[in-house]
């Protein structure tokens, strides 16, 4: 019988030269570089909830270091170290080791050492820790939007949506957008590079794990603004070709999670150099719309410039929850 030290120094255990001290003692030791804050975000991802149960473990591995990545890039912050808490049903050797492989190389792509963890016996459950470090005071927070100030998102919002519910629904796809959709899903790619370039360039920023309307109300309260989308802006084009209905492009656009696109403001001075930014870091980047002074309305302009009150629609597990029982 395998034991728990076995696993861990077989599938965990990796070299981790940023660390005084990494995998095998009672707690690793970390230097955190002089002049800058330390950066922690923590992410659990549940089974039945985060993911199906049957999903790839080499993906699960990738998304559950890429999730919190996100967040980091969306404080403008460099990920350097992470922890990694498992919960796993049983010793399925190969499953654990498809499992590492997915976080070892998420961890590669964005130089993070894999300090420490925990592995316990229980239901599947996917926990990692990130820590990272940012200039002292420099990172991009959610409270700095002021009204007049453009909105933009990257990438492609939607695609992951549209991909969830071909998988759980049978909601057809063209087909030669569903490998888009479901690698979106399956195996999102954190913006780190843009969103350590809009430090200083960007007066709020968050990723979006919930959707854009809800995550955006995120920034809204923070900044006490509102925000105006216009539909003529948004990139619809794309969805629209995946799924062939212009309804459900605009609802998985503004709805949809599981994208971990950035969403941020920043000042319409600033329009030529984020062009430049994504360029350099070879990320679309999509000027939706723009921050209004009613502090909380969010509001959709439609094409025929009539305008509507946007729900924050995301994906709220308590609200969910909260309905279910009303
Ligand atoms: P302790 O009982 O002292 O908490 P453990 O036996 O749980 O120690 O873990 C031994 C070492 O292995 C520790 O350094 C811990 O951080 C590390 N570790 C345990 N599980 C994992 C994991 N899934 N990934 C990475 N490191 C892990
Ligand atoms: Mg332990």
């Amino acid at each position: 019988m395998t034991s728990e030290f076995d696993l861990i120094a077989r599938h965990f255990t990796r070299p981790t030269p940023s660390a005084d001290l990494g995998i095998g003692d009672d707690a690793a030791l970390l230097r955190v570089a002089p002049g800058h804050q330390l950066v922690v975000s923590c992410d659990m991802l549940v089974a039945g909830t985060h993911f199906l149960a049957d999903a790839a473990p080499e993906a699960l591995g990738w998304k559950t270091i890429a999730v919190s990545v996100s967040d980091l890039a969306a404080m403008s912050a460099q990920p350097r170290w992470a922890t990694l808490a498992l919960s796993l049903p049983a010793a399925d050797e190969a499953w654990i080791a498809a499992l590492a492989s997915g976080v070892h190389a998420c961890c590669a792509v964005f130089g993070i050492d894999l300090v420490g963890g925990d592995t316990t016996r229980g239901p599947l459950n996917l926990c990692a820790t990130l820590f990272g470090e940012v200039p002292l005071g420099r990172a991009t927070t959610r409270d700095g939007a002021r009204p007049g100030d453009d909105l933009w998102v990257s990438g492609q919002p939607g695609r992951a949506a549209l991909g969830l519910a071909h998988l759980l629904e049978g909601r057809s796809l063209a087909a030669d957008h569903s490998g888009d959709c479901l690698e979106a899903l399956h195996r999102p790619q954190p913006r780190l590079g843009l969103g350590l370039a809009l430090r200083g360039v960007a007066s709020a920023m968050l990723d979006v794990s919930d959707g854009i309307t809800g995550d955006l109300r995120h920034i809204l309260e923070r900044s006490s603004v509102g925000a105006e989308l216009d539909e003529g802006l948004l990139p619809l084009d794309g969805l629209v070709a995946a799924c062939g209905d212009p309804s459900r492009a605009l609802a998985a656009f503004l709805g949809g999670g599981d994208d971990y696109e950035l969403l941020f403001t920043a000042s319409p001075d600033e329009r030529r150099q984020i062009a430049e930014i994504a360029t350099r870091c070879g990320v679309p980047v999509h000027r939706l719309g723009r921050v209004t002074a009613r502090a909380g309305r969010l509001q959709l302009r439609r094409q025929g410039d009539h305008v509507e009150a946007l729900d924050a629609n995301g994906y709220d597990h308590f609200r969910t929850v909260d309905s279910r029982s009303a």
